[in-house]
C-alpha cells in the first residue's frame, strides 16, 4: 500500500537506531538531527499525512503522545521542555509521507519557526 523510507524502517530492511517500540509505534533517531535530542515516533499503520486520520484513528493518535511523553522522559528533555513537531504536507515541509511525530529536545527552542 505505501513504500515509504519509513515503512522500509518498519520492516528491518532499512537499519534504524530504535528507541522505544510497541506493537502499535515504533521510534527511532533521526538520521538529521535537529538538536541534541530528535526522535522519530511513526505508527506501524501507515497513515500518510496527519490530515488522514479518521475516527478510528483518534485512540491510537491519542496513545502515540502518551508514547510520546514516556519518550521524553525517557530521553530526559521532559523536565526543560521540549517540541513536538508534525509536519503535514509540502507547504509544511513534510517529505516523508508516512505520519511521525518529531520529539524533539535537549537546547532551547526558538520561536517562531523558519
Ligand atoms: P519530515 O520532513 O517531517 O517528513 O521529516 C522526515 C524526517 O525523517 C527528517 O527529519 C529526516 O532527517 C528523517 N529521516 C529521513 N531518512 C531517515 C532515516 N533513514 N533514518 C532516520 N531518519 C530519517
Amino acid at each position: 500500500m505505501s513504500d515509504t523510507i519509513f515503512s522500509r524502517i518498519l520492516s528491518g530492511e532499512i537499519p534504524s537506531t530504535c528507541v522505544y517500540s510497541d506493537d502499535e509505534f515504533y521510534a527511532f533517531r533521526d538520521i538529521n538531527p535537529a538538536a541534541p535530542t530528535h526522535v522519530l515516533l511513526i505508527p506501524r499503520k501507515p497513515i500518510p499525512k496527519i490530515t488522514d486520520i479518521t475516527e478510528a484513528d483518534a485512540a491510537l493518535i491519542g496513545r502515540m503522545f502518551l508514547v510520546a511523553n514516556k519518550i521524553a522522559t525517557k530521553e530526559g528533555i521532559a523536565e526543560k521542555g521540549f517540541r513536538y513537531v508534525i509536519n503535514c504536507g509540502e507547504w509544511g515541509g513534510q517529505t516523508v509521507f508516512h505520519l511521525h511525530l518529531h520529539i524533539i529536545g535537549g537546547r532551547p527552542m526558538s520561536w517562531p519557526p523558519g
